[in-house]
């Protein structure tokens, strides 16, 4: 099942090129008070709630896909959580250019451990992405984007595959820099999930995903997610043994070598296996 989040926090079920607006589920979630548990409130009770969606896709009303706009399918992360230098062909090229190493050693993410971005940078494809710095260099790096489905802690990877809710395309936008990761990273829209989320019994094997990214046509990133250093099992084992997951957290899984700077005007696509294409336009901030 593919489920987005549109216009005024609209809820979809995509079907072919139509968007299903099943939002009067939304109305059965349970109803929070103040402190409200962390994580995303939809991604907790989805499971009870596919086989609603199912059964009300007929009966409710249909849009063009193409007419809607697409947020990201999270809307409340407790996290989102980063993995640096994970596929091998960009740590070399992250150990070629200074520009992306910035006097760094490059090690591997077995040395660095994963970084976080603020939630406040979380954004969906038709918001585009605002370059806060356009005289600094900005890269983009797609990613597969893990959503995770359930709370747990010190998760062994052989057990990993129950927390996942879903997939998604991320973009783990960077401004390149001294600054530390969690900081370059987190500028607002620089944390791109979309264009929907595809439940995990859609795809097979997280870790055999091709992917693409273009910058207005022109093919820049091209790899598959076999090549992660960390796959997706032993990232939420390795993310779970510092930190407590919860429903809606989000794990961007790295980055292949491609990555390269963008400006205002350019439009960045993404195609991924098992998910689709997701379309992000970039501005001036
Ligand atoms: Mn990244």
């Amino acid at each position: 099942m593919r489920l987005c989040r549109f216009d005024d926090n609209r809820l979809g079920l995509i079907d072919g090129v139509s968007v299903h607006d099943v939002s009067p589920l939304l109305s059965t979630l349970p109803a929070m008070r103040w402190p409200v548990p962390p994580g995303d409130q939809l991604i907790a009770n989805l499971r009870r709630l596919l086989p609603d969606i199912a059964r009300h896709k007929n009966s409710a009303p249909a849009k063009p896909l193409a007419a809607v706009r697409l947020l990201s399918p999270v809307a409340n992360p407790s996290k989102i959580i980063g993995a640096p230098i994970n596929y091998k062909d960009h740590i070399e090229e992250a150990k070629k250019d200074q520009g992306i190493a910035h006097g760094r050693e490059i090690k591997t993410i077995g040395d660095w451990g994963l970084f976080l971005k603020a939630n406040s940078a979380l954004v969906g494809p038709a918001e585009g992405v605002a370059l806060r710095f356009p005289d600094r260099r900005n890269d983009h790096e797609a990613e597969l984007a893990v959503i995770i489905g359930k709370t747990g802690s010190q998760i062994p990877r052989a057990q990993a595959r129950d927390y996942i809710a879903g997939y998604a395309i991320g973009l783990d936008m960077t401004v390149r820099g001294p600054e530390l990761p969690s900081f370059r990273k987190s500028i607002d829209s620089y944390a791109v999930v979309g264009p929907w989320l595809v439940t995990k019994d859609e795809i097979a094997d997280p870790n055999a995903l091709d992917f693409e990214l273009k910058v207005n046509g022109e093919t820049r990133q091209k790899s598959n997610t076999r090549y992660l250093d960390f796959n997706v099992d032993r990232l939420i084992e390795y993310a779970s043994s510092f930190y407590t997951l919860y429903p809606g957290d989000i794990i961007m899984t790295g980055t292949p070598a491609g990555v390269a700077p963008v400006k205002p005007g350019d439009v960045m696509t993404v195609d991924m296996q098992g998910i689709g294409r997701m379309e992000v336009k970039v501005r001036a901030a």
